[in-house]
């Protein structure tokens, strides 16, 4: 099939933006088997999106739009198109209360007024989820048949967005249109402590090897998925591609991957505190007994997990921990020291093998030039040996939390040598 391309923003004309989109859907969309006929940019003003997807629609039959989409003044693409369709904007329910739910948990409630906006969509418009923004993409067809697809700007939440939603929908289009039999597979690599750009160096050129078989980056708290995808090829041949592709990913991808598909961390720690026979305990300060929540909800997670302490005033660290108090004196509850004691103080406590420490700024006060928010001193122990790391993690109080969660797993992995 063949579609237009519009890129909305003025910064793209203005040339204050590179237009990324653009070079990435080509790509995508090419390995999906669908032609970009030709690719339009226009200014944020309603009267040029309403002729340039108008007279898309009218050559090509598809556009796919990115930009526009947000909650200001100059996001207009949704009701410039809903206006040239005829559709009429209506509140989406359970949108406006995915919207709040995710103001909510982030501390940022109440939402902000103009956020409200986003949970309007074209009557008759497919809500596309977007886990990574507010701004959900749109799939729109007219009386005629004729498609209008919407996506954010933001790079990384149109990409999710094209991986996870419009490619499969147009493949399935293709199919129905009469296209040759063919299948979808995708296979992810799981990655952590590790950021999006350190791995785009280590993976440079598997894009090329792995051809046509795409590659998607897609960061979360959790760390970064690689998403491979074979895209309309015969069952066994997109079987075959997709296993050496993922080979190559996770050969470049080296001890920062920790499993594949739905892996989860804690399982993959779970399963390498079992193989030495060992169990594991926890101390944890700033984290308040997500380590314990992550361990648990892993099913027969009981041979192995003994229990945490959730160490949160500094008197738990040093009476139950045995974290000295001078120790907290002269260098804080976060720091290296502190940590160190507080997993030699879970393995005693438990009985255990192996334990994880975490004591951290998750804000958003608490921090100072010295240690800001976001710092987190995190230890794992496996009998005599002890590792500790210090990192710095980006985000609201929510995300540290989580992500130091996730790096003190990942610092046991590590330690024990586990892919
Ligand atoms: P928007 O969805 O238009 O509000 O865009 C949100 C962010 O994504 C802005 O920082 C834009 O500069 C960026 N952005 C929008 N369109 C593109 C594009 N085509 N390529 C790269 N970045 C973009
Ligand atoms: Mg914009």
């Amino acid at each position: 099939m063949k579609l237009d391309l519009l890129t909305v923003g003025t910064e793209l004309l203005l040339g204050h933006t590179v237009d990324t989109n653009a070079a990435e859907l080509g790509r995508a969309l090419a390995a999906a088997g669908v032609e970009i006929d030709r690719h339009i940019t226009v200014a944020d003003r309603a009267d040029a999106i309403r002729s340039a997807v108008a007279e898309s629609l009218a050559r090509a039959g598809a556009v796919l739009t990115t930009g526009g989409l947000g909650p200001t003044r100059d996001d207009v693409t949704k009701t410039a198109v809903a206006e040239l369709l005829g559709r009429a904007l209506v509140l989406d329910d359970a949108l406006l209360h995915g919207l709040e739910e995710r103001f909510r948990t982030l501390g940022r409630w109440p939402m902000p007024e103009v956020n409200r906006s986003q949970a309007m969509i074209p009557e008759g418009a497919t809500v596309l989820p977007n886990p990574r923004g507010t701004a959900p993409g749109l799939w729109m067809e007219d009386e005629r048949g004729r498609l209008v697809m919407m996506l954010p700007g933001v790079p990384r939440e149109m990409r999710g967005l094209l991986v996870e939603e419009v490619l499969p929908r147009l493949v399935a289009r293709q199919q129905r249109a009469g296209g040759a039999p063919a299948v979808v597979l995708s296979r992810t690599v799981r990655t952590t402590g590790i950021p999006e750009s350190a791995l785009a160096e280590r993976l440079a050129g598997v894009e090329e090897e792995i051809a046509p078989l795409t590659l998607a980056y897609l960061p979360s708290v959790d760390g970064v998925d690689l998403r491979i995808t074979a895209w309309s090829l015969p069952r066994e041949d997109a079987e075959r591609r997709l296993a050496d592709a993922a080979e190559r990913v996770r050969t470049r991808a080296g001890d920062h991957c920790y499993g594949e598909d739905g892996a989860d961390l804690a399982a993959v720690v779970l399963d390498a505190v079992r193989r030495r026979r060992g169990r594991l305990g926890v101390a944890e300060s700033c984290t308040g007994g997500l380590l314990g929540e992550r361990l648990t909800a892993i099913p027969g997670a009981s041979d192995v997990f003994v229990g945490g302490v959730v160490a949160y005033a500094n008197g738990v660290k040093t009476d139950l921990l045995g974290v000295a108090p001078e120790i907290v004196e002269r260098h804080g509850a976060v720091s290296e020291e502190a940590v160190r004691l507080m997993a030699a103080g879970a393995q005693r406590v438990f009985n255990a093998y192996c334990a994880l420490a975490v004591t951290g700024i998750a804000g958003p006060t608490g921090g100072t030039a010295e240690k800001p928010v976001g710092t987190v001193w995190l230890a794992a122990a496996a009998g005599e040996h002890v590792r500790a790391l210090k990192r710095i993690f980006p985000g609201d109080r929510e995300e540290i939390r989580r992500r130091g969660a996730q790096a003190a797993l990942d610092l046991l992995r590590r330690l024990l040598g586990a892919a």
